[in-house]
């Protein structure tokens, strides 16, 4: 039985009086709760352990010349848990390749990390019928050899979906999810696959979750907008629960 996971990503907003979100939050022991803030406040939010707290992108390499970058040995010292990685903002703005989130990826499990590992299509994608193969080709490229239920996540998060109050029909969801339950099937074996999560993202908010959550493969979401107020989380965490 795979674990409910509601994930939040803080992506570049939030200083310390953010961290007051945190003892705000609903954790039912039911489901797990993780909350990704800025690298800044990773460290002071871990602190407050109410919820598991994750980094939102790490270096492949432990340490080394590599300015204003942080590996994920630093994320676990500063007591992260897990760490998103390949996130389309990610993938658009620093031109992160499959490969690139792949390293990352093994990087992550090296420092004990868990590894929320993000895939999606454009919306250009989409519109010429190529949402599979971009999935398929994402998640060959971007999930190492030895993914387990335990040390990766996987999130789909449609690009044109993310922040936008766009969110795909549920049978489109459920359509992608199945999908990449299969590809994992095909690749891990049914154990395996069967025990990694699988996170939808894309403007989740408290009134679309419980339908989000009852669509087929979806084991939780990762959140950004409706993350950084305790009050809107909590709807979706409720929602999972
Ligand atoms: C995200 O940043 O991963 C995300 C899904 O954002 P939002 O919920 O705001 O669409």
């Amino acid at each position: 039985m795979r674990r409910k996971l509601a994930a939040g990503n803080w992506k570049m907003n939030g200083t310390r009086p953010a961290l007051a979100e945190l003892s705000k939050l609903q954790t039912p022991e039911n489901i797990d709760v993780l909350i990704c803030p800025p690298a800044t406040l990773v460290a002071q939010a871990a602190e407050t352990q109410t919820v598991a707290i994750g980094g939102q992108d790490c270096h492949a390499a432990q340490s080394g010349a590599h300015t204003g970058d942080i590996s994920a040995d630093m994320l676990a010292d500063a007591g992260a848990s897990y760490v998103i990685t390949g996130h389309s903002e990610r993938r658009t703005d620093h031109g992160e390749s499959d490969s690139t989130i792949a390293a990352k990826s093994t990087a992550a499990w090296d420092s004990g990390l868990v590894a929320v590992i993000c895939i999606g299509e454009t919306l250009a994608e989409r519109e010429s019928g190529k949402t599979l193969e971009v999935i398929a080709t994402q998640l060959a490229g971007s999930v190492p050899d030895g993914a387990t239920g335990e040390n990766t996540v996987i999130a789909y998060e449609p690009v044109w979906a993310i922040g936008t109050g766009l969110v795909p029909e549920l049978v489109q969801i459920a359509e992608v999810h199945d999908f990449i339950r299969s590809e994992l099937t095909a690749r891990f074996g049914a154990d395996i696959a069967g025990a990694i999560r699988l996170l939808y993202g894309g403007s989740v908010k408290p009134s679309n979750a419980s339908e989000i959550f009852a669509t087929s493969n979806v084991d939780g979401a990762l959140v950004g907008g409706a993350s950084l107020k305790a009050d809107d989380f909590n709807g979706i965490i409720e929602a999972l629960a």
